[in-house]
C-alpha cells in the first residue's frame, strides 16, 4: 500500500500559520476525516474533538481554541497522529497552543493542569525528582481540591508510593540553567 500525504502550505489565516510555525504541525492538511477523534481517548468529555479544534485553527478562531478545555485535556497518547492519514500532529499543536492560551490569559477557568504542571515543574526544578507528597498536597491547597481521591491516600501510603521524605538529587545549579535554557527556546 502507498501512502501519500498531502501537504498544503502558503494558505490559512493567522492563526494556523502561528500554530504550524510553533509546533511543525500542519493544521491545513487536514482533510476532515474523522480518524483522529475516533480514536482520540479524551474526545467524548472534552469540549472539543480532535478534528473539530483543526477545524477551528483552519477557520482562524482563535478566542474559541485557546479557551478550549481540550487543549489541556488531551494526553498526548499520540494516538490521533498514527491514525491520521495526513500525519496532522494535533499533540504538538496543543502543546504550542497552551503556550499561546497562557501568554493570552484565556486558559479555561474548569481546568487545572497549568497548576499542575507548575507544581511539577517546580519540584523538579527544587529537588531533581518528583516528590509525589508535595505534589500532591501543593496541588490541592493550590486548586482547593482538598478531598479529591482522598480515599486513594491510604493505600498509596501502605504501598509505599507516598513516602513522607521525598528524593533530593544534586545539581541543582545545572537544572537551574537547563530550565533557563528552556524557557529561552533552548537555543543558548
Ligand atoms: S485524522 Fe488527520 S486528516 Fe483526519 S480529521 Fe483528524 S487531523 Fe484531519
Ligand atoms: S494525542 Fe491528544 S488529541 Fe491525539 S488522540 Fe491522544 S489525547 Fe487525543
Amino acid at each position: 500500500m502507498i501512502a501519500a500525504t498531502i501537504e498544503i502550505g502558503g494558505v490559512g489565516g493567522a492563526l494556523a500559520s502561528e500554530v504550524k510555525a510553533r509546533s511543525g504541525a500542519s493544521p491545513m492538511s487536514c482533510l476532515q476525516c474523522l480518524k483522529c477523534s475516533s480514536g482520540c481517548p479524551v474526545a467524548s468529555r472534552a469540549d472539543l474533538k480532535p478534528h473539530e479544534l483543526v477545524r477551528m485553527v483552519q477557520m482562524d478562531q482563535r478566542e474559541v481554541v485557546l479557551a478550549s478545555r481540550f487543549i489541556w485535556e488531551c494526553t498526548s497518547c499520540q494516538t490521533c497522529i498514527t491514525r491520521c492519514p495526513q500525519q496532522v500532529n494535533i499533540a504538538a499543536m496543543n502543546d504550542a497552543l497552551r503556550v499561546m492560551s497562557r501568554a493570552a490569559g484565556k486558559v479555561a477557568p474548569e481546568t487545572t493542569v497549568p497548576v499542575f504542571n507548575d507544581v511539577f515543574l517546580s519540584i523538579v526544578r527544587n529537588r531533581g525528582r518528583v516528590y509525589e507528597l508535595g505534589l500532591m498536597a501543593s496541588y490541592k491547597l493550590r486548586t482547593g481540591r482538598l478531598l479529591e481521591d482522598a480515599d486513594k491516600a491510604p493505600m498509596m501510603f501502605s504501598k509505599g508510593k507516598l513516602p513522607l521524605l521525598g528524593p533530593r538529587v544534586r545539581g541543582r545549579d545545572q537544572r537551574r540553567e537547563m530550565f533557563r535554557r528552556a524557557a529561552e527556546g533552548g537555543n543558548k
